[in-house]
């Protein structure tokens, strides 16, 4: 059986990107390395040259790569029954369900294939619990600005960042924005949209702003917001693809800010890296009957059990606790940088492990730069907007792994300035 150790590169040579861009699409401006093979946090490219993985795909490889319970699943599924369709019971779709129900506020799960998807179903549910229950004829779901929940229609929509819609009209209709963390532009925005047939019946938030730039929410403002939720029957939906499954040191992301939401989505970590996304909910509003919404591959076995061991592997190697503990590593190292460098850096800011650096906006030093520069000492980093720097290693990341991290970071930035 093959292992990824001993599993044939890709490609001897280094790849040759004008080849690759001759077939595939560009909708990404792609950084001038092909990754052949990785181990835990470390990733080898086509030249050989080993780089510490903190991207994880984009918070995506919980347990880093090719984690020995992971592959074990994978392999061991394919080889039993992979894929067969939601008209028939699947044992490890019910198994994953009843464990993030068991470990979660939610009462029921749903399963698709990415975060996209995952917030589709959560605005078509919000839209039917607002049409059957809340009785709104025109329904309204307010979202925040510099929020990002996916690049579908809806999703972009639901998106407030005018760079992901542009040239993509006409948007799907029934959707508000306000500031985040701006408590007063929600009740102000709920008021002034009521009308007869309008109304808001949904806020759909981040518990921290990932791709807008590491912006965590406030727990004043959550408190409010589910207390105003409470009292007028609007549902709070929560997109955690990106912070759930452990990656700020609690295992969702609404755990920071003492509240729970009524819906919320998960995607990216929740499977290590296999695609899968889920949509969860309290009973109350459970109102998908059956047709209502679906999804070919959603929650075929393979994914499923691949999830349940991500799921298992959290509690058993208690990455949570690893997560707070390099979390803070993390942040101190990185704030040590910042000290040094106060005419180039603001802040550094995150939860466990999803931190950003955020640059002065006066300093003409931009995220990209500083990460080009990282990967050329060996670190992979990832923006997250043109001033803010992202760290979202793996779970799995150990003390040594972070501090050889800071250091290089160190380096870059001594370059740099
Ligand atoms: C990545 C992301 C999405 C979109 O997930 P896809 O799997 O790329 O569709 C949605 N919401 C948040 C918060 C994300 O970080």
């Amino acid at each position: 059986m093959l292992t990824p150790t001993d599993a044939p590169p890709v490609s001897e040579k280094a790849y040759d990107p004008s080849e690759f861009n001759q077939y595939v699409m560009s909708t990404y401006g792609r950084f001038p390395i092909a990754l052949k093979q990785g181990k835990g946090c470390l990733v080898w490219d086509t030249q050989d040259r080993e780089y510490l993985d903190f991207v994880a795909g984009i918070a995506t490889c919980t347990l880093g790569h090719a984690h020995p319970a992971l592959v074990e699943t994978v392999v061991q599924q394919i080889s039993k029954l992979h894929h067969v369709s939601n008209l028939y019971y699947i044992p490890e779709q019910g198994a994953l369900a009843q464990w993030l129900v068991e470990h979660s506020c939610a009462d029921r799960a749903f399963f698709c294939n990415s975060g996209a998807e995952a917030n589709e179903g959560a605005i078509k549910l919000a839209r039917k619990y607002a049409h059957t229950v809340l009785q709104i004829e025109d329904p309204i779901i307010l979202t925040a600005k510099a929020s990002f929940h996916g690049r579908t229609l809806a999703t972009i929509t639901a998106t407030g960042q005018a760079k992901y819609q542009k040239g993509f009209s006409p948007l799907v209709p029934g959707f508000a924005y306000v500031p985040y963390n701006d408590f007063e532009a929600v009740k102000e925005a709920i008021a002034s949209l009521d009308t007869s047939e309008r109304r808001v019946a949904a806020i759909l938030l981040e518990p921290l702003q990932g791709e807008g730039g590491v912006r965590p929410g406030e727990l004043e403002y959550f408190l409010r917001l589910r207390q105003l939720c409470d009292r007028t029957g609007i549902l709070l939906i929560l997109d955690e693809v990106q912070v759930g499954m452990g990656r700020t040191g609690k295992l969702w992301g609404y755990e920071n800010l003492g509240i729970e939401p009524d819906i919320f989505t998960l995607a990216k970590g929740l499977a290590g890296g296999i695609p899968i996304g889920a949509l969860l909910c309290k009973q109350f509003c459970d109102v998908f009957e059956p047709g209502n919404h679906a999804s070919t591959f959603g929650g075929n076995p393979f994914a499923c059990a691949a999830a349940l061991t991500v799921c298992q592997t959290l509690e058993q190697e208690r990455l949570i606790q690893n997560v707070q503990e390099r979390g803070e590593q993390l942040r101190k190292g990185l704030r040590a940088i910042a000290a040094k460098y106060p005419q180039l850096i603001a802040e550094v800011r995150g939860w466990g492990l999803i931190n950003g650096m955020e640059l002065q906006a006066e300093s003409p030093l931009t995220s990209i730069e500083i990460v080009k520069t990282a990967m050329e000492q060996g670190v992979l980093l990832v923006p997250a907007g043109p001033k803010v720097v992202r760290f979202v290693p793996p779970l799995i990341v150990s003390a040594e792994e972070v501090d050889r991290a800071v250091a290089e970071v160190d380096k870059a930035i001594a370059s740099l300035a």
